[in-house]
């Protein structure tokens, strides 16, 4: 085998047990669960690849950060090394931090957004689409067109169609458009990355017609790197560098820092809005907190401080995209396709071209991330029908999204080489058997939302 592998730049200081339950075990702990792996007790679990937001493993220069917690309500020192921390990455003028990142799209929102005025972004993750809609507003995602096909090997998926977003603001003009975002990288879209050149592109766009420009910040360090490892002129300028001219492009961010910033919880919210930081810091006392602490502990916030330089650590960065690149690689080897080329923090596995006897409204994705369990006791996450299948009203007819998805999401520095290894084998050895694979019904559904709360039968 070709395929190169990352040595992981750490060793190990504290384990955390798991336990591969046998297979009668896992057969009994689908049917508990109704065969959705949501409903799984995480003891149940070998390698949980659910998500990769606030799994991660912290370090420990950011065990030591929370010792150092200083928990006084107004002004703790903690708040101020965070400061120090943010003001050197992102560069902003006013900053909050908030429990978690739809805390900060929440507060964007209410504080910006009206009735039938639309936010474009390249893709709108699903949070900051509830959100945007929670006020009244209409999300837009104007992704190039590269990003929908799986083959494609477009090095920057992410980017936003500049024609469309041109065309789009000609027709709504800047009244109906309180703000336009941008998301690094496109979680909705595979973990693709957007070029430095796109965002410039964007950032000119939205300035010229008087549109604040927020990004959408939750992979901002993945997404530097990619810029680097593919976009001429970066090669020799540093993630922390490249962060800096990215937010440099912009009027605000919000993010959660449950991914980059290798937390297991909080967000961000910046602007260099005098006015509107008035607004976010009422907004905040009455949702999250006073604005020096913003819904979370002051170990949280000297835990993120650290956490946000380490996310853009150039070894750590080597290995964390080579360590995706290489789950993707060892299941293209067994000759699984994958959406191309990998992203940033998932792969995606093409659940419909391994089980095409499998129709969407039988659910191929869920019937492999059931597989995938009862496999290896390996959770992934169904991107397919179940998510995003839905019924249109006027018509009466179920309308299917074009890919059926399996995402394997890797938690950040808490899984090695050989659980990966073991992921492609189980993956292996499931599309060998692919033939023999059957549909799933749902005996429960929740209108909205279902893939959390829905329950299964095998077909
Ligand atoms: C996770 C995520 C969010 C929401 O953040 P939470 O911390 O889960 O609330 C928003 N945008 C993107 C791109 C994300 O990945």
């Amino acid at each position: 085998m070709t395929t190169t592998y990352p040595p992981e730049p750490f060793r190990i200081k504290t384990v955390e047990s798991i336990r591969l339950p046998s297979p009668k075990e896992r057969e009994a702990a689908l049917k508990t669960a109704g065969y959705n792996v949501f409903t799984l007790k995480a003891e149940d679990i070998f390698i949980d690849l659910l998500t990769d937001s606030g799994t991660g493993a912290m370090s420990s220069e950011q065990w030591a950060a929370i010792m150092r917690g200083d928990e006084s309500y107004a002004g703790a020192r903690s708040f101020h090394r965070l400061k120090a921390a943010v003001d050197d990455i992102f560069g902003f003028k006013y900053f909050v931090p908030t429990h978690q990142g739809r805390a900060a799209e929440n507060i964007l929102s209410a504080c910006l957004v009206k009735e039938n005025q639309w936010v474009p972004s390249n893709m709108h993750f699903d949070t900051t689409d509830a959100n945007i809609r929670a006020r009244g507003g209409r999300p837009a995602n104007l992704v190039i067109d590269e990003a929908f096909d799986p083959a494609n090997l477009h090095p920057f998926k992410g980017n936003m169609d500049l024609a469309k977003l041109k065309a789009f603001i000609a027709k709504y003009g800047r009244e109906k458009i309180p703000f336009g975002m941008i998301t690094v990288t496109n979680n909705a879209g595979g973990g693709q990355p957007v070029s430095m050149e796109n965002l410039k592109a964007v950032a000119e766009i939205y300035r010229a017609s008087g549109i604040p420009f927020y990004i959408d910040a939750a992979r901002y360090a993945e997404n530097c790197f990619f810029i680097r490892q593919r976009e001429r002129g970066y090669e020799h300028k540093s993630p922390i560098e490249i962060a800096r001219e990215m937010f440099s492009l912009a009027d605000g961010f919000c993010m959660s820092a449950k991914k980059d910033a290798i937390v297991n919880i909080g967000g961000l919210l910046a602007t260099n809005d005098e006015a509107l930081f008035n607004n976010i810091r009422n907004e905040l006392i009455l949702r999250e907190g006073f604005p020096t602490y913003g819904g979370l502990a002051g170990r949280d916030l000297d835990a993120l401080a650290v956490g946000l330089y380490e996310g853009l650590d150039e070894a750590y960065l080597v290995y964390r995209l080579g360590q995706t690149a290489y789950l993707a690689a060892c299941i293209n080897d067994a000759g699984i396709p994958t959406i191309q080329p990998a992203g940033g923090h998932a792969v995606y596995v093409v659940a419909n071209e391994i089980l095409p006897h499998i129709p969407n409204y039988e659910f191929p994705a869920q019937s492999l991330t059931v597989e995938l369990y009862r496999e290896g006791a390996i959770r992934g996450c169904e991107i397919g029908s179940v998510m995003f299948a839905c019924l249109d009203p006027e018509t009466n007819t179920w309308n299917y999204p074009k890919l059926e998805l399996m995402r394997l999401a890797i938690p950040r520095r808490m899984y090695t080489q050989t659980h990966m290894d073991y992921v492609a084998d189980a993956l292996a050895k499931i599309k060998s058997r692919a033939k023999n694979l059957r549909g799933y019904k749902f005996t429960y559904a929740p209108e909205m939302l279902r893939h959390f709360t829905a329950q299964f039968e095998p077909l």
